[in-house]
């Protein structure tokens, strides 16, 4: 389908360990399926900064070879990519390294800002000379202008939240420190946690702190700036909060829906328990008399689990995933059905029976076309479709790669006409107003604590006007025209 996860950020502070850079490597193995395109490891040595970051996978970029040619050191930042803004080159690689007369800093960023192209013109007509078509850039300048107003980086950064709007959860680190950060809103997830030997670490997901052998010690409030710096003693960890609780929490729900990790918790909410329980809604909300309940892999088959339950319909594995792709494979002959590539059914399962079919979302339409095909081949006898979420009708501005408007299934068809398309025998999308069941008890307000907005078109910010992925790499004629 098309729809991309954005980003994922690790880092980590040292209290006696020096192999940061492999626990970053560990760390962002876990984030993979938060971006694949590329990624990046800056490694802090004394105040000096090595890093290595390409285009590619984890395993691709950081073959022994490369991993091997990472100092040991005390701190370390990650990131995993999957650029929403800016081309897809080496250069939009994250993290991002400034020098400056004030000091280093290493910058990862998850997320996107809405303010983005204006604040980008308002620098470049101050003289700002930009590397990279990435928003990160623009955050990284932002906070190096207020650094020379003030003297630590995290007062720096504290004024920088005054500017920036959107999406952000940031790790970056100085020669002294690891600092992270996380947007008013809270759209994007961000935690931390402690490792055995007392280094801190802090993560877009709390599966990537289990993966280093660390326990979460909590998510990082919506507007909180966390400092770790190393002491005499171990590390000192230092909150501030002026950004906290002046904005309403707007996590993004789609991370639950299909972003996340499962064994991931998110503001204290269980990723694999929210998926359930939109299946378990799905099934209040579009009974129907089936056989067995399927999920699609890998993010359908949690809903499918909560929809058997409430349905007491049984759940079966009817669809296996090939474990040896990733979600960016492209076949090289486009002849072949990519879903027939990824996907399979098993025929011993779903043949003669009347299947009810979980998936997290329908797009264009065209995988659950292919999906509901193959079903048929394999002899399912009725296939009804069970969407864990609601129709998509609006681009997301906040980090999220949705389809543009106009490729949106949902945006030029009913219900029943998107059945047919796809040729399903019927198809149930979770209502908008249920999404609060997500949430659980954690927001008992269903219309706060989220955000919907590629649902509702209810946005949280000012939207953007200018929203083309490539604006900042259009000819400056083109530019002077707007
Ligand atoms: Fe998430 Fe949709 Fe909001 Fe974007 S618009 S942050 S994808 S809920």
């Amino acid at each position: 389908m098309s729809i991309h996860e954005e980003c994922g950020v690790f880092g980590m502070i040292s209290n006696n360990t020096t192999d940061v850079g492999q626990m970053i490597y560990y760390g962002l193995y876990a984030l993979q399926h938060r971006g694949q395109e590329g990624c990046g490891i800056v490694v802090n040595h004394d105040g000096l900064f090595s890093s290595h970051k390409d285009l590619g996978l984890v395993s691709e970029v950081f073959g022994k070879e490369n991993l091997a040619k990472l100092p040991q050191g005390e701190m370390a930042v990650g990131h995993v990519r999957y650029g929403t803004t800016g081309a897809n080159n080496r250069s939009n690689c994250q993290p991002i390294e400034v020098n400056h007369q004030k000091g280093r800093m290493a910058l990862a960023h998850n997320g996107n800002l809405s303010n983005a192209a204006k604040l980008r013109d308002e620098l470049e007509l101050s003289g700002a000379i930009f590397h990279t078509t990435s928003d990160t850039e623009t955050i990284a300048y932002i906070i190096t202008k207020e650094r020379i107003k003030c003297g630590s980086i995290e007062d720096a950064l504290t004024n920088a939240m005054d500017i920036l709007q959107g999406a952000y959860s940031l790790v970056l680190m100085s020669p002294q420190k690891l600092i992270c950060a996380r947007d008013p809103h809270g759209f994007r997830p961000l935690c931390f946690g402690k490792t055995k030997d007392g280094s801190f670490v802090v993560a877009s997901e709390s599966c990537a702190i289990h993966a280093v052998g660390g326990e979460v010690i909590r998510d990082v409030e919506p507007g909180e700036i966390l400092v770790f710096s190393r002491q005499e003693n171990g590390i000192k960890m230092q909150s501030i909060q002026r950004h906290c609780y002046k904005e309403e929490r707007k996590i993004c729900i789609f991370e639950y829906i299909y972003f996340a990790r499962p064994d991931s918790v998110i503001d204290g909410i269980s990723v694999h328990s929210a998926r359930v329980s939109a299946g378990r809604e799905l099934a209040k909300e579009h009974p129907v008399d089936a056989d067995m309940v399927i999920g699609v892999p890998d993010s359908g088959l949690d809903a499918a689990i909560g929809y058997s339950l409430e349905s007491r319909i049984p759940y079966g594995i009817g669809l296996i995933k090939n474990k040896y792709i990733g979600r960016t494979f492209i076949a090289p002959d486009h002849r072949l059905d990519q879903v027939r590539i990824k996907l399979s059914a098993i025929e011993d399962v779903v043949r003669d029976k009347r299947i009810v079919l979980i998936d997290d979302s329908i797009v264009r339409g065209t995988t659950s076309g292919r999906l509901v095909k193959l079903l048929r081949e394999a002899g399912a006898k009725e296939i009804h479709m069970r969407i864990s979420a609601p129709p998509f009708l609006h681009p997301c501005y906040y980090g999220t790669d949705i389809d543009s408007e106009e490729h949106l299934i949902a945006n030029k068809h009913t219900v029943s006409e998107i059945a047919e398309l796809i040729g399903a025998d019927s198809l149930g999308y979770l209502p908008v107003e249920k999404l609060g069941c997500l949430m659980q008890e954690r927001y008992p307000d269903y219309f706060s604590g989220y955000c919907s907005a590629c649902f509702d078109g209810k946005y949280p910010t000012e939207i953007p006007t200018d929203t083309r992925k490539d604006r900042f790499e259009m000819p400056l004629s083109q530019k002077e025209k707007k």
